[in-house]
């Protein structure tokens, strides 16, 4: 097959010297509820095209290759003094896969365990474009099965205002569970 990219044969759908060019992730960090930290590997705008890949036939593809350079090699280097459960936000599959899900089992590690539909959201009101004051405005409504280990780490693919990331939170805190933080693939300006 060809490189997304540059058009090359590859037998990757983003050749290695394409990933290395536009994949390499870095830390972005900010604070949200509680001072819980939220950890981003990339900015939305230098990885727009590929998160709009999402719900095509591309998308299980691209997002396993972006979780690879990101969530793989965050698992790889994090050390913890006993083992963690990782959770990612509403992992219902649409499009034939939960992408966030995906992202959450690139953190199998020493010590993180990814754990699967334990943070579901009733309401599948649609937040992309939306104001914080839509947003907040119409919780997510999460529920929360129940975790083995007291302490999570949080997954979703993208941060824009933190209403999702905070509710979730709140959701885990009121089950007496506690987020230790919280990994976006993606960070985003608000609009
Ligand atoms: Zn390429």
């Amino acid at each position: 097959m060809k490189c997304m990219i540059c058009e090359n044969f590859s037998l990757l759908h983003i050749c290695r010297p394409c990933q290395a060019t536009h994949l390499t992730s870095s830390l972005f960090k900010r604070k949200i509820s509680n001072n819980i930290e939220v950890i981003s590997f990339y900015e939305y705008e230098d990885i727009k095209d590929f998160l709009l890949t999402k719900h095509t036939d591309l998308g299980y593809y691209i997002y396993s290759i972006m979780a690879q350079n990101s969530f793989a090699l965050f698992a790889k280097e994090f050390a913890f003094s006993h083992a963690i459960t990782s959770i990612a936000v509403d992992d219902k599959p649409s499009s034939g896969y939960s992408h966030t899900a995906l992202l959450n089992r690139h953190l199998q590690s020493k010590f993180i365990t990814p754990a699967y539909a334990k943070l579901r959201a009733k309401n599948d009101v649609k937040y992309a474009g939306k104001s914080r004051d839509f947003r907040l405005a119409n919780p997510r409504g999460f529920t929360l099965a129940p975790i083995k280990t007291k302490e999570v780490i949080l997954v979703d693919d993208i941060i824009t205002t933190g209403t999702t990331l905070s509710e979730a939170i709140f959701t885990c805190q009121k089950a007496g569970i506690e987020v230790l933080f919280c990994l976006t693939l993606a960070t985003a300006k608000i609009q």
